[in-house]
């Protein structure tokens, strides 16, 4: 048994970013990570540009401008502008070489073709220098960088089409238990339904992690045995929920055993989750999680999440940590460090009724997590404790 901090130590110390490096398009590229620093081909805006529908000043001392033209965006002119000259020029038109600065059309007045200030402008006003956001061959976007939408529109905006980005991770989803039948069918006494793997695989999603195979195992020690050892060959990580207790039939721990896996930990001194198991095998990284829901989602978000996201190349990895007072007054139960299920709202926590690891209501209902580590044993209202964003 490892604490929290030892256990989170050794998933990280543990895993190392994918060698695997892929080029993909842009447009497929939502939610990857950066395996090169992106250099832009391009100074944006390549042009002096205009940043406002209004005139362009061949000078800014006079308050009379003679109009003598005129520039659209995409126009591919550069007329010559002197001093007392102006020139009609729209957002995103290329500025005259000679353009001084742009005023704005709201703060002018025209008459009989002059352009008339009514208050003064600055030099360069209203004008994007070249290369203003970035210069040619700068860095736009640096190696482990996540690709965000506005991402995707930047990088586009610098005429790039495709990215090197680290390969995300197959992952195989593992259920076990004899109890579990899928939502859809009618209940036998005795029987469950199946939720770990539609939840682990939604939480997996909702972080861009999509190349997920189901698998569904009774408790059987031969079967679990074969179906572990091909995900194994066959899979980056496998996440297997379920079956890791110490019941008479929970065959993952045994079963991973005889595969000669290399256990890097087996129980967590944590609320809820003690049962969680870690190791890996060459290149595939195995997790089992306890089976009950709220257990295995904990589990998921404290360790499997960080893990995953640490492969495929991203820096910051842990899910945002900060601080918050609590709402209520709360006392442990246990020995146990306890992460609780808990509503964050204006740097205010309120841990959620009904935190037992069977129960996924207050989880369904949480946007943050509590953390109790071991040495706090209560909480009292107004109290400052650790909180974790959930995503
Ligand atoms: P186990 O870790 O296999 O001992 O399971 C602990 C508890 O979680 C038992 O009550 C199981 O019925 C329940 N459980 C296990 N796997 C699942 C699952 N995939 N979906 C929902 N409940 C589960
Ligand atoms: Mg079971």
């Amino acid at each position: 048994m490892v604490t929290v901090e030892k256990a989170l130590e050794l998933t990280n110390s543990n895993i190392n970013k994918t060698d695997v490096i892929i080029t993909i398009l842009i447009s497929e590229a939502l939610g990857y990570v950066l395996a090169k620093d992106i250099l832009s081909p391009i100074n944006m805006p390549p042009f002096r540009q205009s940043a406002m529908d209004g005139y362009a000043l061949g000078s800014i001392d006079e308050k009379t401008y003679n109009l003598i033209g005129e520039v659209k965006a995409g126009d591919d002119t550069d007329p010559k502008i002197g001093q007392g000259e102006a020139i009609r020029i729209f957002t995103g038109a290329p500025a005259p070489a000679g353009a001084k600065a742009v005023v704005m059309q709201e703060k002018v007045a025209i008459q009989n073709s002059q352009v008339i200030l009514q208050e003064p402008v600055a030099v360069s006003a209203n004008i994007r220098p070249l290369g203003e956001q970035i210069k040619e061959k700068d860095i736009a976007l640096s190696e482990g960088t996540a690709i965000t939408a506005a991402g995707i529109g930047y990088l586009a905006s610098l005429g790039i089409t495709h990215v090197d980005v680290y390969q995300k991770p197959s992952i195989a989803i593992i259920a076990t238990g004899n109890e579990l039948v899928p939502p859809g069918q009618v209940l036998k006494h005795g029987q469950i339904y199946e939720s770990n793997s539609i939840m682990l695989s939604a939480a997996l999603a909702q972080k861009g992690f999509d190349d997920i195979s189901f698998f569904k195992v009774e408790d059987e020690y031969d079967v679990t045995l074969s179906l572990i050892e091909n995900t194994i060959n066959n899979y980056d990580l496998v996440l297997i929920s379920g079956g890791i207790s110490v019941g008479d039939y929970d065959f993952v721990g045994k079963a991973l055993n005889v595969l000669d896996v290399e256990e890097v930990f087996y129980k967590v001194k944590q609320k809820p989750g003690k049962p969680l198991y870690f190791a890996k095998k060459q290149r595939t990284t195995i997790f089992a999680l306890p089976g009950n829901p709220a257990s295995a989602l904990s589990c998921f978000y404290i360790y499997v999440l960080p893990t995953l996201l640490k492969i495929s190349g991203l820096r910051d990895h842990y899910l945002k940590r900060g601080s918050a007072t609590s709402t209520a007054n709360y006392v442990k139960k246990g020995q146990r460090a306890e992460f609780l299920k808990a509503s964050l709202k204006d740097g205010k926590v309120t841990i959620l009724d009904g935190q037992a690891s069977s129960m996924l209501r207050s989880f369904a209902l949480a946007n943050a997590m509590v953390y109790l580590p071991e040495e706090v044993t209560e909480v009292a209202i107004g109290d400052t404790v650790q909180i974790i964003n959930l995503p």
